[in-house]
Parts: structure tokens; C-alpha cells; sequence
């Protein structure tokens, strides 16, 4: 089970119009220009944004690859789309995803549409689709399934009430979320997983170093210690009222690689700041 990269990621949820994507985009590129020492930085739109968003980065690939004297025209489609997936800095991710294939489902969007629109990761079970749209872990584990024979990396929410942690019954919480919600006996790859206390997500209530801490530490080694659960490269997220001045500090957390970031992550100064700082 290794870590790797930081990464950091902006769930921008039902948020920002075309307009303010491609100004959020133009925002963030500049501060970020010429900075080669940062995490994996990822951007999860709502779902209509994301092949847009996709098209305005690889814009902007082709003119760094035609300033290095790529000469464009003359490059396949494939050997483009390698050239520029490995100079990209702005990776893409959904926000949420069916867990079957395709069908009957008005509203929802399939695993294989996100990787078609240049998604390489999904967000599931995040506490707002479990409360709003009565998501259980059941149906959190059928998704984090589907979305992995899509080829897509699971970022999967988890995260306790106020109540559960003023009760002392936060840790027993978490493990059967874990428990739950991960596949059992199938070799995971890459799976993230992104504490959010449900108390302070867009609170502007964090839980202590301490706090988060524990709790990443629990976390792995609940996955490290049970043998049904194979993820080869996990990593630890914190999510919950993050910005730019708590950012240093909980990316200091031993087993954190990385954070969610909701309403910080709407303004692309601070999120391009948080960036740095994640790294
Ligand atoms: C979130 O909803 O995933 C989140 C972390 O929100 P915020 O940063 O706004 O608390």
C-alpha cells in the first residue's frame, strides 16, 4: 500500500457558468505558469463543464507544445493526446456516478461518459449525495465497482455527524463506512479516500491537528489490517472548511497526501495558493 503524489481537489459542485469556467481556468493557469512543484491538481465541475473544461486545457497544452516546437499539424490525433496528457497540470474528475453501465436512469451520468469527456477521477459518496439523495454505502460500493471497471480512480466520502463524534462513536462510524463501502477481494489500483466530518464541511469549523490525525492514521490501518480490502495505492484526504491559512498545516499531518476542497476551491487565486502549498 503506497502513497504517492500529493494531490489536491477542487469539487466545485453546482457551481460557476461556462463564462466563469473559462475565467476560473485562465485565473489558474497564470498563477500556476511556470511552477513545475506541484501536487496532482484536480478539478471536479458539474458534469456539463467537464468536456468543456477539457477542451480549454488542451487548448492550452497545444500552445506550450507548439512553443517547445512541437510542430502540431503534423502530429496524429494520439501522438497530440499523449504529448499533451503528459504536460497536463489540471487533471479532471465527476462529481458522481451511476453504478450501472448505462439505462434507465434520468439524471444520472454513466462512469464511461466521465472517461469519454477526459475524467480520470469521480467523487463518490460524498455527504451530500448521501443525505440529499439517500446514497447508502451499499450503493456507494456498487459505484466505486463501476467506476474502477471504467477506469476511473474513486475518490470516496467518508466522514462523521457532530453527533456521532460528541458521542464518541466516530471511529466505530468510520469503520463501517470503510467496511461498506469498499469492494472486498478485488485488486484496487489507485483509491482515494476523503475524510469529511460532516460538521465542518462548509462550517468553517475544522477539527484539530490531533484530530485529523487520528483519524488518518485509523484509517489506514483499518485498510492495512483487513486482508479482503487489496488497494495497492491509497491515499488520505482531508475535506472540510480547507483554505489557504489552514492548508500548510494540514497537509503536515502524517498520512495526509492531499485535500477536497468545496468553497475555496470556486476562487481560483485561492485554490491556485492552496496548490502551492500542498505540494
Ligand atoms: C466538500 O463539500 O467536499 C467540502 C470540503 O466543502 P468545503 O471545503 O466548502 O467545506
Amino acid at each position: 500500500m503506497t502513497q504517492n503524489k500529493n494531490i489536491i481537489i477542487a469539487n466545485w459542485k453546482m457551481n460557476h457558468s461556462f463564462d466563469a469556467t473559462e475565467e476560473w481556468l485562465k485565473s489558474f493557469n497564470k498563477e500556476i505558469e511556470g511552477n513545475n512543484n506541484l501536487p496532482e491538481i484536480v478539478l471536479c465541475p458539474p458534469a456539463i463543464l467537464i468536456d468543456y473544461c477539457d477542451e480549454l486545457l488542451l487548448g492550452g497544452e497545444l500552445e506550450i507544445l507548439e512553443s517547445k516546437g512541437n510542430n502540431i499539424e503534423e502530429l496524429e490525433e494520439s501522438q497530440i493526446d499523449k504529448l499533451a496528457t503528459d504536460i497536463r497540470k489540471v487533471h479532471l474528475g465527476g462529481q458522481d456516478c451511476g453504478y450501472d453501465e448505462k439505462g434507465a436512469f434520468t439524471g444520472d451520468i454513466a462512469a464511461n461518459m466521465l472517461h469519454d469527456a477526459g475524467c480520470k477521477y469521480v467523487i463518490l459518496g460524498h455527504s451530500e449525495r448521501r443525505k440529499n439523495h439517500f446514497e447508502s454505502d451499499e450503493i456507494v460500493q456498487k459505484k466505486i465497482v463501476t467506476a474502477l471497471k471504467n477506469k476511473l480512480v474513486p475518490i470516496l466520502c467518508i466522514g462523521e455527524s457532530l453527533e456521532l463524534r460528541e458521542e464518541n462513536k466516530y471511529l466505530d462510524f468510520i469503520k463501517s463506512q470503510i467496511l461498506s463501502s469498499i469492494p472486498k477481494n478485488i485488486e484496487i489500483e489507485q483509491l482515494i479516500i476523503a475524510y469529511e466530518p460532516i460538521w465542518s464541511i462548509g462550517t468553517g469549523k475544522i477539527p484539530s491537528k490531533d484530530q485529523i490525525s487520528e483519524m488518518a492514521d485509523f484509517i489506514v490501518g483499518e485498510i492495512k489490517n483487513n486482508k479482503d480490502l487489496k488497494i495497492n495505492g491509497l491515499r488520505i484526504l482531508y475535506g472540510g472548511s480547507t483554505n489557504s491559512q489552514n492548508t500548510a498545516e494540514i497537509m503536515s499531518v502524517n498520512n495526509v497526501s492531499g485535500m477536497l476542497v468545496g468553497g475555496a476551491s470556486l476562487k481560483a487565486k485561492e485554490f491556485a495558493q492552496m496548490a502551492v502549498l500542498a505540494k
